[in-house]
Formats: structure tokens, sequence, C-alpha cells
């Protein structure tokens, strides 16, 4: 089926509900704010377990603005119920090539396809059917501006205090402003990184191997990514704290890329990329927090669909049950940040070290890194064990096998220089 028609029809059928919605519903067990991949997860779980669950969202399209590469992990999507077949998906991935800032590069790759990239905008258009299929409602175009604390809860939408939930799942995003009100401690934008993020065609590329640039000049504190879409079409971008990421973006195509002149380029995206862990406390009376706006994003690689996916799932099991039980307070609440610190609690103090190092290497210490890597044959070994989701413990593991030695000088150095 062409996906402009899947889109099409989406979109006439949530209009719909959300006439629907306006015109007769008042309350339910739970209120989800924003039907992000978190959200949408987190409504499906609750309501396939016989919760009633709305979901507010302030845009009058699921999935727009986009602003995500799409890059997802297989295992992850399994994880979060994605079927591997669906119309979201626009390539398989077998691994990722690394280049250091003098261009030394090693390769890490599995036997078989570990990725997809996906269509991020069609991918949420999947959820949010899984959702509806699921019992949830989906009103669009409906920001939450604010919450007040009632006994359960009382939104205002768009202006006016016309809902109650007896549980509120924030799934707001990066820049949670409903959630900030209600006490909970917020992730700071001062430590987020600015992504900018283009569509090209008529290069020539590996259709199969994601590349990742490292160096200060290319995208200092993070990386530049190439993700093909096909053998001549790829997802570029880059991320880092620097305000000129448009000038950065363009020489680094320039530079990847000779024949800038033969190249057209598509659609932008931009946003926020979440490198720092997660909030502190995830819950509290009536309230569950998931996905961006609780910091759930890999901090190596920025990637938070598959882990805000599976906190949602988590959150989405503790919340239906909550509402069978009556069960509303923090005490009870505290399960699911229980559930997901016991799933990813290690896997982020590891990664934020891991981030935290990598942020302060000079582009002698990455190429020192790179040579290390490629002489001692550890991308080899990364291929064979690594993980593409828990990265931080993969790099611990690898580096554990007596190699520690080999790389503290540097790390040291790094560590010390910049502090
Ligand atoms: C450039 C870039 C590339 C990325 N690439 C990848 C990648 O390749 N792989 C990966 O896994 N992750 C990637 N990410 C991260 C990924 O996009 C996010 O982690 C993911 O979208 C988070 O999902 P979420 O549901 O928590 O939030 P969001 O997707 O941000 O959804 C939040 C929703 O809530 C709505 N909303 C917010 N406030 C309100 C309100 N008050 N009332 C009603 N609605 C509201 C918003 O409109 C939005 O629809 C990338 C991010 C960026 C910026």
């Amino acid at each position: 089926m062409h996906i402009n028609f899947i889109f099409n029809a989406y979109v006439t059928l949530f209009i719909y509900l959300e006439k629907r919605m306006v015109m007769c519903i008042e309350e339910s067990d739970i209120a989800v704010i924003g039907a992000g991949p978190a959200g949408l997860i987190a409504a499906r779980e609750a309501s396939l377990r016989g919760a009633e669950v709305s979901v507010f969202e302030e845009h009058n399209e699921i999935g727009l603005p986009c602003h995500c590469a799409g890059l997802i992990s297989i295992k992850g999507l399994h994880d979060i119920g994605i079927p591997l077949h669906g119309a979201y998906v626009q390539n398989k991935i077998r691994g990722a090539c690394f280049y250091s800032p003098s261009n030394l590069s090693f390769t890490i790759e599995g036997n078989d396809y570990v990725a997809y990239v996906v269509n991020r905008r069609a991918l949420d258009c999947f959820l949010a059917e899984q959702a509806l299929k699921s019992g949830s409602r989906i009103i669009l175009n409906s920001r939450v501006q604010s919450v007040k604390r009632n006994g359960g809860w009382v939104l205002n939408i768009n202006g006016r205090d016309n809902f109650k939930a007896k549980l509120l799942i924030d799934a707001e995003g990066a820049l949670p402003r409903v959630l900030k009100a209600t006490g909970l401690k917020i992730l700071d934008k001062k430590d987020f990184l600015n992504g900018l993020q283009i569509d090209i065609s008529g290069v020539k590329i590996d259709p199969e191997r994601v590349e990742v640039h490292l160096g200060r000049g290319v995208a200092p504190g993070f990386f530049a990514w190439v993700i093909p879409l096909n053998d001549e079409e790829a997802r570029v971008g880059l991320a880092c704290k620097n305000s000129n990421l448009k000038n950065l973006l363009f020489s680094f195509i320039k530079k990847r890329f000779r024949y800038f002149e033969r190249m057209s380029m598509h659609s932008f995206y931009s946003g926020f990329i979440i490198t720092c862990g997660p909030i502190e406390k995830t819950y509290s009376d009536g309230l569950i927090v998931v996905g961006d706006a609780a910091g759930q994003v890999k901090p190596i690689s920025g990637g938070g669909v598959v882990f805000g996916g599976i906190c949602a799932s988590i959150a989405g099991r503790v919340a239906s049950e909550a509402i069978k039980r009556n069960r509303l307070e923090e005490k009870f609440l505290k399960t699911y940040e229980n559930e997901w610190k016991a799933k990813f609690g290690k896997e982020f103090k590891i990664a934020l070290l891991a981030r935290n190092i990598l942020n302060r290497l000079s582009d002698r210490d990455i190429d020192k890194i790179f040579s290390i890597v490629i002489k001692e044959k550890i991308h080899n070994e990364i291929s064979a064990e690594g993980d593409v989701d828990f990265q931080g413990t993969s790099i611990w593991k690898i580096m554990g096998k007596g190699r520690f030695l080999r790389f503290l000088p540097t790390l040291l150095k790094a560590t010390l220089v910049f502090s």
C-alpha cells in the first residue's frame, strides 16, 4: 500500500476521533501527555490490560515534526513490540564503520542484519494504530497546558480545565513543560546537544553500513553520522553543543562527498539529543514519567526509541496494575522505577562514564585509541560480542579483558587535561 495513503487514512481517523472525544469524553483512568513512541507504547500496554487510556498530542498529526534518524536495532524493535516487516522499514543495516579525525577506520558488524532504518513518522503512526486497537483514545490538536492535583488530576487542555484522570503518564519528550510544574526535577536543557540532519540523494555509499565520524572539527563532543537508505540516498547528520550546526553539517557533507554539486537535499530535521542520562526520580503520587522526558536515552549514541520504549512498556503495565488495585500513591508507582533501573541502571552508569570520557578526548587521543583497536583487532571482538543497545556494558566487557591498561594513559590524560 502506498505510504501516503496510509498517512491520509490515519489522519482522517484521528481527526474523526478527536472531534468525537472533544464532544463526549471528560475523564479516563490514565491520561498520557504526548503521542511520541514512549507515550503510545505506554498507552498500548496499559489499555491492553484493561485500563481506560486517553493520549493527548499537541500537533494535528502523529509523527510530525520528525526529529529522528530512525536507526533502531532489530532486537530493540522486537522488545518494544514492533513487527519487522512494516511499511516503516526503509533499509537494513549490517554494521557500522567508524572514522577517526585522521581517517583511521574500523568496522563493527555481525553475520546478519543488526538494525533497521525506519521512517519515524510511519513508525509512530503504526504505534498509534496499535494503541488505538488495544483500546486507547488519541486526541490530536490538544495541548496539555497545565495539570492540577485534586485527588486525581485535572488537565487543562488548550486553555480549558476539561479532563480528569486518576493517573498521569508524562511522555512530553525532551522539553517537558507540564512535568516541570509537578515538582519532579527535569533535565537541564543546557546539557542537551543540538542535532541537525538532512536526507540527501545522488551519492555513492555502502547501503548496509552506517558511518560514524569522530573529531572536534566534525562534531565536537559527539559525532556525525551517515545512515544509508539505499546505495545512493542517505540521512546525514551531526550533533554537538555548537550553535553553528548548519555550517558544520555542510562542511562535513562537502568533505565526505566531494561531488557536492550533483547531490540533492531534502527534508531537514533538527532536535535535542540527550546524552546526560535519566532524571533522578521518574514517579511521584499519581505520576509516571517516560521516554525523553525521563532522560531514558542511550548516553553514547543518543538513541531513545528502544530504551524509552521498553521503559514505557513497564510504565503501562505498572499503571494498569495501579488502576486495578487503586494504588496510585508513589510507594506503589516506585515499582516502575525499580523495574526499569533493574534493566538499565547499570548500563546508564557505565555509558554515562564512557560518554564523559569521550567528551574529553582530543583528536590525538581518538586517533591513538583507533590505532590500538585496529592493531589489536578489538573491533572483531566487539563485532562478535557487542550489543547495539547496551553500548556501555559492551565497551566495559571488552576493555576488561586485560585491555584496560593499554588505554589507561590516553584516558587518564584526557580526564586530567580537560577537568
Ligand atoms: C536529530 C535526531 C536524531 C535521532 N536519531 C535517533 C535514532 O536514530 N534512533 C533512536 O532510537 N533515537 C533517535 N533520536 C532520539 C529519539 O528521536 C527520541 O529519543 C524519541 O523520539 C523519544 O520519544 P518520546 O516519545 O519520549 O518523545 P517525542 O518523540 O519527542 O514525543 C513527545 C510528543 O509529545 C508531544 N507533546 C509534548 N508536550 C505536549 C503537551 N504539553 N501536550 C500534548 N502533547 C505534547 C510532542 O508534540 C511529541 O509528539 C534522535 C533525536 C534527534 C534529535
